[in-house]
């Protein structure tokens, strides 16, 4: 079995394909085998990457998010793009509690999430327009034990 693939999908940016984003990276990690919790985490983050493309990146018209999903070996890495209005101070938007939107009782906690459930979590303006949100997590259940016989 090749210990590399790949995934990637384009969807509109509307509330309910942030469900689909999930199911649809929760289904191609089955490969790796990964624990409840893991896929659990998985899809946390994603929906918090996600939402975010829906909820703040195009507060003026429709527009859509790319998902790419990588398996390298044991670990996962998960690329979120929008094409929207992206964010002036990343480094602020990352502060747990920091939003744009406290009037829709958004708690500014959805950065926090994803690093909290996954093991690094990059943002980046996309050199044309819009956010790259990138994250990754080693699936440890995958790594088979194997005794020493000798
Ligand atoms: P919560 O996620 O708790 O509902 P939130 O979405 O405001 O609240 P974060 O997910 O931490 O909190 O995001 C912080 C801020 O970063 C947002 O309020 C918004 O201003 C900005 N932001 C996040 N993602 C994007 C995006 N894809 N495009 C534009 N701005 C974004
Ligand atoms: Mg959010």
């Amino acid at each position: 079995m090749s210990s590399s693939n790949f995934m990637e999908v384009t969807f509109k940016a509307i509330s309910i394909n942030e469900s689909f984003a999930r199911i649809c990276v929760a289904g191609f990690c089955v490969q790796l085998n990964p624990s409840i919790d893991e896929i659990g985490d998985i899809k946390t983050a994603v929906s918090e990457a996600v939402t975010n493309c829906v909820v703040h990146a195009y507060p003026k018209h429709n527009g859509t998010i790319t998902m790419r999903c990588e398996i390298d070996g044991d670990m996962v890495k998960i690329i979120i793009k929008d094409q929207g209005i992206g964010i002036k101070d990343i480094e602020k938007a990352r502060e747990p509690f920091y939003t744009t939107k406290p009037s829709e009782e958004r708690s500014g906690m959805g950065f926090s999430v994803m690093e909290s459930f996954m093991d690094k979590v990059e943002v980046e303006q996309n050199g044309e327009k819009g956010l790259t949100v990138t994250m990754y997590k080693q699936i440890n259940s995958s790594v088979v034990q194997v005794s020493d016989a000798s």
